[in-house]
């Protein structure tokens, strides 16, 4: 690793920093990696055919990339039928660290946002069949709509209060945060014995139940209590 004012001859132009707004400040966050927990709610836990008090946390990855502002105008993703939507809270990491004591994690917490974390269903329900990373079926283009970042100084450490996604003015998922099996102190902490976490990661906590599929042309619209709102809409269908 070289500090960036001593590198002049990069082989190709340098890789962009992706970064997501901060409310009410021009400074914008610049994202490392971006984890994420699976099945941390128990209703949906049970939706997916899992026994939600049997499972330590478990987690996977999207590349920071896959960040995409709210607002956004999405192109439909390839190769998937069966695209869901997972609404989620995102807890975005100002200190890095490894064993992270859980009573000092929300220490390392910047801030919080509204996050989605879109899923190819369908090739997700191949991977965990062929015993397969999930990678394409999570980390694929534009897989990771968040809102902007209010900071802890503006709302705090969330841990109960609305969080809910509608389609085209529909409910389609309803929880709260209270119902998260691992709450965000525990969930930096173990992560933080897998990994050593960074400025910068985000982390997308988990879903509610009441996943389901996308459609071309549908209009996401998320909430948070506190947190925000996200939004974001599907190009529609092409015909011919
Ligand atoms: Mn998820």
């Amino acid at each position: 690793m070289h500090p960036v004012d001593d590198v002049t001859d990069y082989a190709i132009a340098a890789p962009t920093v992706t970064t997501v707004p901060v409310v009410g400040t021009d400074a914008v966050f610049p994202v490392a990696r971006v984890f994420c927990i699976g099945r941390n709610y128990a209703e949906h836990a049970i939706e997916m055919g899992h026994d939600p008090d049997r499972e330590p946390p478990f987690f996977f990855t999207k590349p920071a990339d896959a960040v995409v502002p709210s607002g956004s105008r999405l192109d439909f993703p390839r190769q998937t039928q069966d695209l869901h939507h997972e609404i989620e809270l995102v807890v975005a990491l100002g200190e890095g660290g490894r064993d992270i004591e859980v009573d000092d994690a929300l220490e390392h917490v910047f801030g919080y946002a509204v996050g989605l974390d879109m899923t190819r269903r369908d090739l997700q329900a191949v991977a965990k069949k062929a015993g397969r990373p999930w990678d394409m079926a999570k980390g694929f283009d534009e897989s990771a709509p968040c809102s902007p970042i209010r900071t802890v100084q503006d709302v705090g450490h969330p841990d109960e209060g609305a969080i809910w996604l509608r389609i085209n003015d529909e409910p389609r998922q309803e929880g709260n945060l209270d119902q998260q099996i691992w709450k965000v102190p525990e969930a930096i902490g173990y992560l933080s014995t897998l990994v050593t976490l960074r400025a910068g990661d985000l982390i997308m906590t988990g879903t509610p139940a009441g996943v389901g599929p996308v459609e071309p042309g549908d209009r996401l619209e998320g909430h948070i209590d506190g947190v925000g709102d996200l939004s974001v809409s599907y190009e529609p269908a092409t015909s011919g």
